[in-house]
């Protein structure tokens, strides 16, 4: 596992803690996501309106900054040492912002594996393949508006 995944996941202990949570909470579906998959759903928790994200909680509960929308469990901390590499992808996510899809160059597609294989530890090295880089942007960008606010 790399060092910036690694860095950005709970152990395993906190990850079964938050999972504990999950199974015992009455939004968790028998497809074990959190209300109804990927669209989510509204909810009343505790008299406040509280959007459901429609997560796999499987994965949700790996990462350090997520954190439950009905406040059941919290996220972790983000060391500083990976704040400069999210802000990097930031910079680079939006200089691909500006570029229409025929005009990201062979080294751009790299970098961008390259990112995407710290943040979600796949190991794609690279692809000629334009649904799956765009994607594999799309991963890319979903995780850096996650990490919105944690980083
Ligand atoms: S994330 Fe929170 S609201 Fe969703 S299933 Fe887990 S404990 Fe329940």
């Amino acid at each position: 596992m790399n060092s910036l995944f690694k860095s950005i996941t709970v152990s395993k202990e906190i990850r079964q803690e938050r999972l504990n949570v999950c199974f015992g909470c009455e939004f968790f579906t028998a497809l074990g996501t959190c209300g109804m998959p990927v669209i989510g759903e509204d909810v009343e928790v505790g008299g406040k309106k509280v959007h459901l994200c429609g997560c796999v909680m499987a994965v949700k509960t790996k990462f350090k900054y997520a954190s439950c929308d009905a406040g059941k469990w919290k996220k972790a901390q983000i060391q500083l040492g990976d704040v400069n590499t999210v802000r990097k992808i930031r910079k680079f996510l939006k200089k691909l912002d500006y570029l229409p899809s025929s005009k990201i160059s062979s080294a751009m597609v790299m970098e961008m594996y390259s990112f995407h294989n710290q943040t979600h530890g796949s190991k794609t090295k690279n692809s000629n393949c334009t649904p799956c880089i765009l994607q594999a942007i799309h991963e890319l960008k979903t995780w850096s508006n996650q990490i919105e606010g944690n980083a």
